[in-house]
């Protein structure tokens, strides 16, 4: 039994003071909680003060993005090193903003993964396609290419260390979600095809959130589906309210 996991990506939103009063909220509510797996992942300039407020209970510190370098001169990037040292132990990697905005490749979210593995962070990796190449019936095609590109060499001590996300673009901050048989779809080839590539075990084992406009009346519905294990959360993370609600309901 993959134990349920709700991670909020407040991606470039909140100052310090306002991360600091949304993460004290979530812990008011969320405290005592232990039935699913809760991250909060806030800009790189509030992980440090976040990590005081969540330190010593269940809610744990997530970056956006990491570094494929350990140090040195790469202007703007934020290593596994720093992330640590903020309190951070997962890292969001190659979501669909940063492929869209930021040139993210399949072999740079290859390379941040394998950095994150070394520094000893969880990495949480995005993959997804947008409208035009569902429409084209090219889902499965794009799933399968940024999968090869992005976890294909792993070994399965190194795939057993990761999470993934299935964020289709088409669903991200527009308010459509993805029916929960459409996601519990690709989630399901998503698992087979980490049992083909790595193992069966591994796949057993891996946790496959969904991303895309997740709200507190559409989570209970996502989880009844056999492959879908929790979910990666961006709007509806920003309020309290909303994201206690969808982590309770995610149980
Ligand atoms: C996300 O940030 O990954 C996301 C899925 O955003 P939203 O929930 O707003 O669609």
């Amino acid at each position: 039994m993959r134990k349920p996991f709700i991670a909020g990506n407040w991606k470039m939103h909140t100052t310090i003071s306002d991360a600091i009063n949304l993460a004290n909220g979530i812990k008011r509510e969320l405290v005592d909680f232990n039935k699913a797996d809760i991250l909060l992942c806030p800009p790189f300039t509030a992980l440090s003060s976040v990590s005081e407020v969540i330190m010593d209970t269940n809610i744990k510190l997530g970056a956006q993005n990491i570094a494929w370098e350990k140090e040195g001169a790469y202007t703007g990037e934020i290593s596994s090193i720093m992330l640590k040292d903020c309190g951070c132990k997962f890292a969001i990697i190659g979501h669909s903003e940063r492929r869209k905005y930021f040139g993210e490749s399949d072999e740079t979210v290859n390379r941040r993964i394998k950095a994150a593995l070394l520094g000893g962070l969880t990495p949480i990796v995005c993959v997804g396609e947008t409208l035009e190449e569902r429409e084209s019936d090219l889902t499965i095609k794009v799933i399968t290419g940024q999968l090869e590109g992005g976890v294909g060499n792993l070994s399965e001590e190194e795939a057993k260390k990761i999470i993934i996300a299935y964020e289709p673009v088409w669903a991200i901050g527009t308010g459509k979600t993805a029916a929960p048989h459409q996601a519990q779809e690709i989630h399901e080839f998503i698992r087979g095809w980490i049992s083909d590539k790595i193992s069966s075990e591994c796949a057993r084992l891996l946790r496959i959130l969904y991303g895309g406009s997740v709200k507190p009346a559409n989570i209970r519905e996502l989880m009844k589906e056999e492959d879908i294990d929790g979910g990666l959360v961006g709007g509806a993370s920003l309020k309290v309210e909303s994201f206690v609600e969808i982590v309770k309901n995610s149980i």
